[in-house]
């Protein structure tokens, strides 16, 4: 039996990993669950999964939670605030902790995960953008074992030689490229001019994945796959001018690596988050997920073409960032959260998301971020550069 933490149970990811576990109980027992203030769904979670300890961020919500828990009598001990956070995910009692809580706020939880040398499934890809290279080497230093559970990264882990034991321990070695795939989001097919009136509705009416706000508006932008580029060359240990990106509107290939031989490897699937979740738990076995199997007769082809710099400036921006290097994607990931959320209120348009970012970057100046609290005082420094901006 695995103890798992799932940090983040409340939201897509979350829900998705909660399927795939109560496919697999004589496998797999909840150790802890944490949402954000979501009271009524983490209630019902916990009547189903009955953890250990409950967390929310929210200390009100963890009262009203406590309350209703002890109504009907489940002995879950609910704990509130950024420090249970962290315990539930450092604690001895656990070995998986699942890290899908979105944005910066994932990083803390996330690295105490690392320093506590726990099998890290990582969803929480802000963590990576804010400070990759102090998470790989937390990672690398007490022995945690990193497995990625973005569709794209998890493709691309699928796809390295067989007999790679540890995703850190990967040198490149016989590969030419890793070419993400990305399907264009809701807005692929519009004008640079037509984006300047999208609504957050239609922004997050993704064509082929159900996901969380904002990733959602992320996709839409295309900050996602610029955010997944930082990702990959933090993971995989590659350089910026050897991860591609091209857009396949059908997302049934989840990425694929270029070796130096001419063979390229593909993973493939219907777009549905539980098979990277489960590859993930599983690996280095291979467990049932509840996907159902790809029909490729029905899917009858398969589309690529070049992902457009020009509609896409966030792509652009962070591959700029990536190769500036130091703070400067915690700059870019800070700047795009305040952003997001202020084009989701209705306070700017769509098209001011990539602007703000600009213009943050050329305002906050990076450090080298080789400590904790660079990164975390480059990214304050970004939030309210880019507050003013939305104003
Ligand atoms: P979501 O918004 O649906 O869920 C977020 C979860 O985090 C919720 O449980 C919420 O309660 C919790 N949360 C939010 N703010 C918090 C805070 N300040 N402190 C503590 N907890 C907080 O998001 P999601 O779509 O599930 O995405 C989660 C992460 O996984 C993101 O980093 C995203 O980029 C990544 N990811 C998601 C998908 C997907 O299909 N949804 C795919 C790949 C990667
Ligand atoms: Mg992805």
């Amino acid at each position: 039996m695995q103890a798992v933490t799932l940090l983040g149970s409340t939201g897509s990811i979350g829900i998705s990993t909660l399927d795939v576990l109560s496919q697999h109980p004589d496998k797999y027992k909840v150790y802890a669950l944490t949402a954000n203030c979501s009271v009524e769904t983490l209630f019902k979670q916990c009547q189903q999964f009955q953890p250990t300890i409950a967390v929310m961020l929210d200390e009100s919500s963890a009262e009203k939670l406590a309350e209703k828990l002890k109504y009907v009598g489940l002995n879950t001990e609910v704990l509130a605030g950024k420090q249970a956070l962290k315990q539930v995910a450092e604690s001895k009692h656990v070995d998986y902790v699942v890290a899908a809580i979105v944005g910066a706020a994932g990083l803390l939880p996330t690295l105490a995960a690392a320093r506590a040398g726990k099998h890290i499934l990582l969803a929480n890809k802000e963590a990576l953008v804010m400070s990759g290279g102090l998470f790989m080497k937390e990672v690398e230093t007490h022995g945690a074992t990193l497995l990625p559970v973005d569709s794209e990264h998890n493709a691309i882990w699928q796809c390295l030689p067989v007999g790679t034991k540890q995703i850190h321990h990967y040198d490149g070695k016989g590969v030419r490229r890793i070419i993400l795939t990305a399907s264009g989001g809701p807005f692929r097919d519009y004008d640079i001019a037509d984006l300047e009136h999208v609504t957050p509705e239609q922004a997050v009416a993704h064509p082929n994945w159900s996901m969380g706000q904002k990733i959602s508006v992320d996709s839409a932008t295309m900050m996602n796959k610029g955010l997944e580029v930082i990702e990959a060359h933090w993971l995989f240990g590659l350089p910026a001018n050897q991860i591609e990106v091209i857009l396949h509107r059908q997302s049934i290939i989840h990425s694929m690596v270029d070796y130096v031989d001419g063979s390229v490897l593909a993973q493939m699937g219907n777009p549905d988050m539980r098979t990277p979740i489960t590859n993930a738990l599983a690996w280095p076995d291979r467990i049932g997920s509840g996907v159902a199997p790809l029909d490729l007769v029905a899917v009858g082809r398969l589309d690529f073409a070049v992902a457009d710099h020009h509609n896409f400036p966030c792509l652009a921006l962070a591959y700029q960032a990536l190769e500036a290097g130091g703070t400067s994607t915690a700059i870019l990931n800070a700047a795009n959260e305040i952003a997001v959320e202020a084009f989701l209120k209705k306070h700017i348009k769509f098209t001011r998301i990539a602007q703000i970012i600009e213009q943050v970057l050329s305002k906050v100046s990076a450090s080298n971020g080789d400590t904790l609290e660079q990164v975390l005082a480059d990214d304050l420094q970004a939030r309210h550069a880019a507050i003013e901006l939305v104003k």
